[in-house]
């Protein structure tokens, strides 16, 4: 080895020019990182987010707690009580059983959709452009009804209250079919 080579010289010199030549390139190259989450970045079209549990065109709570989609997830990730609905509370609940509570842990959940397609009722919708949020405690990922179900519409005027989408309308009547 020649002096220069025993010194490492060559070496350190090739090294450090791939560096800069990177470090420029990259510099002028468009920004291919965002600041989430000030920033997020476009959804996929089929992009499955937060879950949502639906109203029925009346306002009153799809869900009828079967637990279908608790047997369908593969993340054991859904959980809830059923309860009996009261006299009186039909503007409140479709069915005669009803979800007491429904918790879905949003850090056990792969966001699969299975839940989902298993349920019968269309109430557990996984919504197109939304996800949990980043939060620093581990409990604050357990999503109960309080922030799952659709919140009424503010829009006092309608008495038809929360409207299915054109898409959600159509697999409602998809899976009545069957
Ligand atoms: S999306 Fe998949 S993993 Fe998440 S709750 Fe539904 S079935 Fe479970
Ligand atoms: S969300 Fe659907 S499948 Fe799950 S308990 Fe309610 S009605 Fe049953």
């Amino acid at each position: 080895m020649t002096l220069a080579e025993r010194a490492y010289l060559p070496a350190i010199f090739q090294g450090l020019t791939i560096t800069m030549r990177h470090f420029f390139r990259a510099a002028t190259k468009k920004q291919v990182t965002v600041r989430y989450p000030d920033e997020t970045r476009p959804f996929s079209p089929v992009f499955r987010g937060l879950h949502v549990l639906k109203r029925d065109e009346l306002g009153r709570e799809r869900c009828t707690a079967c637990g279908l989609c608790a047997v369908a997830c593969p993340a054991e990730a859904i959980t809830m009580v059923a309860g009996e609905r009261k006299k009186g509370e039909e503007n409140l609940y479709r069915e005669e059983k009803y979800a007491v509570s429904y918790e879905v842990n949003m850090l056990r959940c792969i966001f699969c959709g299975l839940c989902e397609e298993a349920c019968p009722k269309a109430a557990v919708y996984l919504q197109a452009d939304k996800m949990a949020p980043p939060r620093f405690e581990r409990d604050e990922f357990i999503y109960g009804k309080d922030r799952l179900v659709e919140p009424v519409s503010p829009d006092k005027r309608s008495k038809r209250g929360i409207q299915l989408t054109p898409e959600q309308a159509e697999k409602l009547r998809q899976k009545q079919l069957t």
